[in-house]
């Protein structure tokens, strides 16, 4: 399958955001980094997730440099970190990672986990301060459950975007997913190939056969086919293209339904802060 196949157009939502995104936690070698941002951005990726913690917004911004795409095409969304999250410090460290990542403004900008320093009322205007700056375009949250969801909405004057969370075959989100539909907000998947663990399961690999594709890929439609946003986080070329590739499997109901069915619920990412 060519990877040139697929225009940013094809998989770029109304709302502005494209659909597959280039994840980067982890991807902490600074040249490496800058290397497989660049390597996303040249085979047609346009939305590319970092954040204040994964100590990589400097390599990500040499990425967008280098790469041939300007920068107004490109998606960008950071996160603010949980110790980071009075009013003040939103500020400060959000000033600081658009000078890590050389640019005047992110497309979004998340609060990271409701946790640590977030207290709704202190944290969530300085976003709104932010966005009148002119220095985030959207607000967004991540690992918020609905009760957080409620409580920060009647807080902001300014619309939630979206909410990141972790998505994929073996955690659903039935519940937030509605949630999101009913409130108008953006569904982003991290860990959309559950860090690995797609590999490892029956229904996705008799899917991937079917298709001759691979499980990674067949998660990456799954969640496309639901609505949902999906941020794999790729180092090398071919694993950066292997998930570009995902734009060209087409599930049937049939493959829909199979994976819906899958029963098991296995969460990757649950350090001792989170909230649920
Ligand atoms: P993931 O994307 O589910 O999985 C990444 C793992 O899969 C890496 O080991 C990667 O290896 C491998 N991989 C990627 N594409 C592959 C392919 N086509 N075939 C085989 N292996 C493949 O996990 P994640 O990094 O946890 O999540 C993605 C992104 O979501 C993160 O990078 C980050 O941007 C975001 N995230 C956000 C939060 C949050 O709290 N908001 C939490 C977790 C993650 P290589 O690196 O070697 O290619």
């Amino acid at each position: 399958m060519s990877q040139e196949q697929f225009s940013p157009d094809s998989v770029e939502r109304a709302s502005g955001m494209p659909m597959l995104g280039l994840g980067t936690w982890e991807n902490e070698d600074p040249e490496q980094c800058a290397e497989s941002v660049r390597s996303a951005l040249d085979m047609g990726y346009r939305h590319i997730d970092t954040a204040q913690a994964y100590g990589n917004e400097e390599s990500v911004g040499e990425g967008i440099a280098q790469a041939d795409v300007p920068r107004k095409e490109i998606f960008l969304a950071t996160k603010v970190w949980k110790s980071n999250l009075n009013y003040d410090d939103v500020i400060h460290s959000t000033t600081e990672s658009l000078d890590k990542l050389d640019t005047g403004a992110v497309d979004l900008l998340y609060t990271h986990w409701p946790s640590g320093e977030y207290d709704p009322e202190d944290t969530l205007p300085a976003f709104e301060e932010l966005k009148d700056r002119g220095a985030i375009d959207r607000i967004g949250v991540s690992n918020f459950e609905p009760e957080h969801l409620d409580e920060a909405r009647e807080v902001l004057d300014e619309p939630i975007f979206a909410n990141q969370v972790e998505c994929h075959p073996l955690l659903q989100q039935e519940e937030l997913r509605e949630y999101c539909d009913d409130h108008d907000i953006e569904l982003v998947a991290y860990s959309p190939l559950a860090r690995g663990k797609v590999f490892e399961v029956d229904e996705l690999s008799e899917v991937a056969d079917k298709h001759d594709a691979s499980e990674a890929q067949v998660s990456l439609a799954w969640l496309r086919e639901k609505g949902i946003t999906a941020i794999p986080k790729a180092t090398s070329d071919d694993h950066i293209a292997d998930n570009w590739a995902s734009l060209g499997v087409e599930l049937d109901d049939e493959d829909v339904e199979k994976i819906d069915d899958i029963d098991e619920r296995e969460r990757q990412v649950d350090p001792g802060f989170a909230p649920w």
